[in-house]
């Protein structure tokens, strides 16, 4: 029987397409931490967990699960971390786990700014295959006034060089982040961001107010009025209207989004536009979510 050697710090996150691999927490919380809508590190006080701890998790998980596949490493952004300490890591979780296919890691622009295209493509090969990215907007004054502490250019140039280094990238739009006088811009300016790197993955999800909405206004630099569901339909909609990729798996089917949407941009962009025509003209003929076609 497997009993976990591993240490966690709680609360840990992972992305939903990480439900089977194997986490090893290389940090605690976020070097960032300071996005007015995350709420997911702020109990945390940021750490770098030391290298021999790691690789003595690393050693004694692998005689207990010797046939991982798949590995993740937490927390927020494990991507900090120097390239020497990151190969590292991927070197030894190499040698211990013979079938690993893929290492991935939550990573924010800034992480990649000291770090190369040559340095990115010695961490794919040594194992890194996918990053997961919150970009949130591409509209350079809501980034600024959520405090996400990037811009549309830093993050264009961050993850072209992952791109370019054959490093996967999995990014995230929120929906709704704007509010009212700022959604026609971030559904725009998040499209152009998003073309200009071209992710593997994309998916959106609706803000979400933890603490409530009161808390989250405290932390938005500016008047925030909430969407409600018919302009975060539009949003959405103002958003891939304008999304010209060539093979970017798409997905809001995150629990808080109100219309599930599933498909390959751009093949199927005209679909999923149809689909957001349907439930912004006539809701009751969509496939919403009934909790929320009642709010409609
Ligand atoms: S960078 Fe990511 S994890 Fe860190 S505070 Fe912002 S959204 Fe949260």
């Amino acid at each position: 029987m497997f009993s976990n050697p591993l240490s966690y710090d709680e609360p840990v996150f992972r992305p939903p397409s990480e439900a089977y691999s194997l986490i090893f927490q290389v940090t605690t919380g976020c070097s960032w931490n300071k996005c007015a809508f995350c709420e997911m590190y702020t109990q945390k006080q940021f750490k770098i967990k030391p290298e021999e701890k790691i690789f003595a998790e690393i050693d004694i998980a692998a005689k207990q699960l010797p046939n991982t596949r798949k590995v993740f490493l937490a927390d927020g952004n494990a991507m900090v971390l120097s390239i020497e300490r990151l190969i590292g890591i991927l070197t030894h979780l190499k040698h211990s786990f013979p079938k690993l296919t893929r290492v991935s890691a939550y990573a924010i622009p800034k992480d990649m700014k000291n770090k190369n295209v040559e340095d990115l493509k010695k961490l794919q090969q040594a194992g890194l295959k996918i990053i997961y990215v919150g970009i949130e907007s591409g509209d350079d004054e809501l980034l600024e006034i959520i405090n996400k502490g990037e811009t549309a250019a830093s993050t264009i140039q961050a993850m072209k060089k992952v791109k370019q280094a054959g490093i996967k990238s999995s990014v995230m739009i929120i929906n709704g982040l704007g509010g009212k006088k700022h959604s026609k811009n971030h559904a725009t300016n998040s499209a152009v961001v998003i073309n200009a790197i071209e992710p593997e993955f994309l998916s959106t999800l609706v803000l979400s107010f933890p603490y409530g909405a009161d808390h989250f206004k405290t932390r938005f630099k500016g008047e925030y009025q909430e969407l409600n569901i018919l302009d975060l339909l539009i949003e959405q909609q103002t958003f891939i209207s304008q999304l010209e990729l060539t093979e970017t798996v798409f997905r809001s089917d995150h629990a808080s989004n109100y219309l599930v949407l599933k498909g390959i941009l751009n093949r199927d962009k005209h679909t999923l536009l149809n689909h957001l025509s349907v439930a912004i003209q006539k809701p009751e003929l969509a496939n919403l979510r009934q909790e929320w076609q009642r709010g409609l």
